[in-house]
């Protein structure tokens, strides 16, 4: 029952949430229920229609199924649907909020911050670009950083903003170049560089230690943007150099993004933001007359929200989405209470069995010849990227598009990916030639503990559709 891994939990816990609310006189039925389940059948023929993202097959893109234990807190919250604006809209849901992101700002070595759950990375770091450029403030025109690696979005975001943009080049690795960072930081006109610590495409590992070396001589926010590899702060000792440098960096970040929906075992709808300095919540200073802002306690913590009044503690005075779903925070909580962040953990063991995964694909690609893998060296974190020896980048593209067919034909589903052929390039051939020519690669991200008692069976069919690949 691969849907299904823990039949009885939901229900059980929903009759113990149902009695809680007994004393209250019932309700009527729902009416038409008939109707509505034929019309939920015809959804679940629907559903179909998607990959099977919870099975160890599918080891394609960053895609990672939550845990059982969120999935039932997240649809036992659904029975209250509580909203984390206000404490009147959720106050069992924005204390576990709160409990569970101090949780997360602990992981990262802080225990003093501002921060809060939003519904994705993408709204995390709007408001910690949002807050860089609040704090640049008065001096207009001031820039934001990125690697042409970094997530698309910040070029999004910064333009949303209305906040110059500019990329920084990436080495053979994927990771920011300090040479190009600092000629920009010259120009003395930097607001925020955004450090991302696991990038999409290949999970790299931007140089944190010298990125903050460079703001203690120019002057400028970082923003770690680690929306994907945050969690591989528990396991500093599966990580080499310099990633494991960078990791211990983190905690003198200004800001930083993780996302629980992606390698947090989460249901979608679950970001995190943090920023270092609990004063900055006073860049969302609002006075709206129609939101209902109650409570008069203080709130015990600097972290926690805290009304610019003095009074009133509320998770949409420090953020700037409004209604935001309770459920994603009631999962995390009870993710958390099962699975603590701990690099002693079960969590943390299974971030580790993921990486053990990918540096094994790693090595059974590296002894393939019709393999090019990175010249720089091995997958940094849990993702595997490698390009199909062909004569020209157009016969590599071609083949890889063919065995990723192949494979999805064998049940194995795998990731395409275009990433510069100069990576893939020895180093004494002449890389500036083919510096800007992008080549199709297969791409794995071996994000979920399983993957690593699976990878003999990945590994086969692999190979099976590299035997016959279709469509050439
Ligand atoms: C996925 C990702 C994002 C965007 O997060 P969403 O939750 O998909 O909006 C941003 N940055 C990085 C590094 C990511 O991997």
């Amino acid at each position: 029952m691969p849907l299904d891994p823990v039949p009885g939990l939901l229900s059980r816990a929903t009759e113990l949430l149902e009695a809680e609310f007994s004393a209250l006189p019932s309700l009527a039925p729902a009416a038409d229920t008939e109707r509505m389940a034929s019309v939920l059948e015809g959804v679940a023929h629907r559903l179909s229609d998607n990959y099977p993202y919870f099975h160890p097959l599918y080891a394609g893109q960053m895609l990672k199924p939550p845990h059982p234990l969120a999935r039932a807190a997240y649809a036992l919250a659904m029975k209250i649907n509580p909203n984390n604006h206000a404490r009147d809209g959720g106050r069992a849901s924005s204390e576990m909020e709160i409990e569970a992101v101090r949780e997360l700002a602990g992981m990262f070595g802080w225990s003093e911050y501002l921060g809060h759950l939003t519904s994705s990375g993408t709204l995390a770091n709007l408001e910690a670009l949002w807050v860089a450029g609040q704090a640049a403030g008065t001096r207009p025109g001031m820039r934001i950083l990125a690697s042409e690696q970094a997530h698309y979005t910040h070029h999004r975001i910064s333009a949303v903003l209305k906040l110059p943009f500019s990329q920084v080049p990436a080495d053979h690795r994927g990771r920011m170049r300090m040479d190009r960072l600092e000629a920009e930081l010259k120009k003395g006109d930097v607001a925020a560089v955004v450090c991302t610590l696991g990038t999409t495409a290949i999970g790299a590992v931007d140089p944190l230690p010298q990125i903050l070396a460079l703001r203690e001589r120019y002057g400028f926010r970082v923003h770690v943007d680690a929306a994907y590899g945050g969690y591989f702060k528990l396991i500093p000792d599966a990580l080499d150099e310099p990633a494991r440098s960078a990791y211990a960096a983190i905690a003198q970040a200004d800001s930083i993004v993780i996302d629980p929906h992606k390698h947090g075992l989460q249901p979608y709808g679950c970001g995190c933001v943090l920023f270092r300095d609990p004063a900055e919540g006073r860049f969302y200073k609002h006075d709206s007359p129609y939101t209902y802002f109650t409570s008069k306690q203080l709130p015990p913590h600097a972290n926690e929200p805290k009304s610019l009044a003095g009074g009133p503690g509320h998770l949409g005075e420090i953020s700037l989405e409004c209604s935001r779903a309770g459920a994603a925070a009631v999962a995390l909580w009870a993710t958390q209470q099962f699975l603590p962040l701990s690099p002693s953990g079960e969590f943390a063991r299974g971030l580790a069995q993921g990486r053990a995964a990918a540096l094994e694909l790693d090595r059974r690609l590296r002894a393939d010849a019709r393999v090019q893998p990175l010249v720089a060296g091995h997958p940094e974190l849990d993702i595997v990227v490698w390009k199909l020896q062909a004569e020209s980048p157009d016969q590599s593209s071609q083949r890889a598009r063919a065995i990723f067919d192949s494979c999805a034909a064998h049940d194995l589903h795998l990731a395409l990916v275009q990433l510069p052929e100069s990576w893939f390039a020895p180093a004494d051939t002449g890389q500036n030639q083919v510096e800007n020519t992008l080549v199709t690669c297969l791409r794995s991200v071996l994000m979920k503990p399983e993957h690593e008692a699976w990878l003999d069976r990945i590994w086969e069919r692999y190979m099976a559709a590299c035997a016959a690949p279709i469509g050439e």
